[in-house]
This record gives structure tokens, sequence and C-alpha cells, in this order.
């Protein structure tokens, strides 16, 4: 369960931007919609532990996330929130494997190999497993991504427009990916767009005005 009370964040400069109260319930499909410059990313970036908003709190299970010291809460993201970007940023020195395996050492986890592989063949992307991020297409790129996302298990899993430089086709099976994986890996699933074409595969939606 994921609780959003009471939360304001002000850019140094800018209006204030207010968000809604929120409970997500695990395991639930959520679609985050608005406009560009609604505070998508902003939101994302409050829910995953990345920015300490400037009012509110935010609810994890039952730990308040900013009241937790900034390692505890890195070690906490690393272990419970898979976050996709919207392009891809992978580690070009190391193999797909070995950008993968680092997410677990990030998340203070031991080495599982049998799991990355597990991850990358439900993605159906094994087979470049000892590749370089470089030697990869975009779409592939992106089916990593979620792949590393999902390699810890989270229990939570965010994405960050993911769909928005994609064709309809590439859009939808992105969207079919994540559906799925949340789904494989029983984790909360939040996809924010202003892509509306992708409205209809969710059932739960929190608008951004
Ligand atoms: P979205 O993801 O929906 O496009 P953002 O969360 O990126 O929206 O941005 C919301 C608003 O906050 C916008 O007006 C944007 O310009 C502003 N903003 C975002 N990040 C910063 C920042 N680091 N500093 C100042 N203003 C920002
Ligand atoms: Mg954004």
């Amino acid at each position: 369960m994921i609780e959003l009370k009471s939360v304001a964040h002000t850019y140094s400069g800018t209006q204030a931007i207010k968000f809604r109260d929120w409970k997500i319930n695990n395991g639930e499909q959520w679609l985050l919609l608005g406009g560009s410059g609604s505070g998508k990313t902003t939101l994302l970036h409050i829910l995953t532990g990345i920015l300490k908003p400037e009012i509110g709190k935010v609810f994890i299970e039952d730990t308040s996330i900013y009241e937790l010291t900034s390692r505890k809460l890195d070690q906490f993201r690393g272990r419970h929130i898979g976050i996709i970007f919207q392009r891809p940023h992978l580690i070009k020195s190391l193999t797909i494997a070995e950008n993968l395996i680092l997410a677990q050492t990030f998340a203070g986890l031991k080495t599982d190999q049998e799991r990355v592989t597990e991850v990358l063949a439900s993605l159906d992307i094994d087979h470049k497993m000892h590749a370089y991020p470089a030697t990869l297409s975009q779409g592939q790129l992106q089916r990593v991504s979620i792949a590393r996302a999902v390699v810890n298990r989270p229990a939570l899993l965010i994405a960050d427009e993911p769909t928005s430089s994609l064709d309809d086709k590439n859009a939808f099976a992105v969207l079919d990916l994540l559906l799925q994986q949340s789904g494989l890996n029983q984790a909360t699933l939040v996809v924010a767009t202003h892509d509306k074409r992708v409205k209809d595969a969710f059932t739960n939606t929190y608008e951004l005005i």
C-alpha cells in the first residue's frame, strides 16, 4: 500500500504543485495522467523517494519514507521500487547481465545470476545477455530497462512516459510488457503518461490538472 497525504511541492521560483491524496493498494495498476508540465515526473519522484516534497507525507506500507536516513532510503528504493525512465540509461561499459547484477548489488542483495537470466528470458532478450548496450536497438533497450526494474522483484513498479517516443505498435507492446511483468512479479504498477492512446488498458487513473 502506498499513501500520499497532503503533499505539495514548490520548486524555487515557481508556483506550488498540490497533489490530491492518493491510496494505491498492493497489486493495483494505475495510470497517472496529465499534460506536459502538470507534475507527473515530480509526483513519481516524490513517490519513489527521490524528491522529498516540501509538504506532506508518503507512506509505503507502514514506512513514512522521508523519515528514513538517506542511506536507508537508497536501499529501500533499490529493494522495493523498480523505475523505468523515459529513456533507458544503462552503464555502457557493462554488459546487459552485468547491468542487472549491478542493480542487485546496489540494493544490497546477493548476486543472483539465475534471476537475471530468468527475467531477461521473460522479456525475450536473454540472447543479448553478454552484449553491450550500444549494440542493442531502442526497443531491445526498453526491454532491458524493464528487466532491470523488475530484477529485484520490487513491490512497486514505476514507469515515466514509457511510450511517448514510440509508435502505436511499440507503445502497446511496451504497455503489455509492463502489465505482464507487474502481474508476474505481483508488483503494483504506476505508469505516467500524457498519451491518451494507452488510457483503456488501465482501470485506475489518477489525473493531474
Ligand atoms: P510533467 O512530468 O508532467 O511534464 P514535471 O513534474 O516535470 O511535469 O514538471 C512540473 C512543473 O514543475 C513544470 O512547470 C516544470 O517546469 C517544473 N519543474 C520541474 N522540475 C523542476 C526543477 N528541477 N526546477 C524548477 N522547476 C521544475
Ligand atoms: Mg515528465
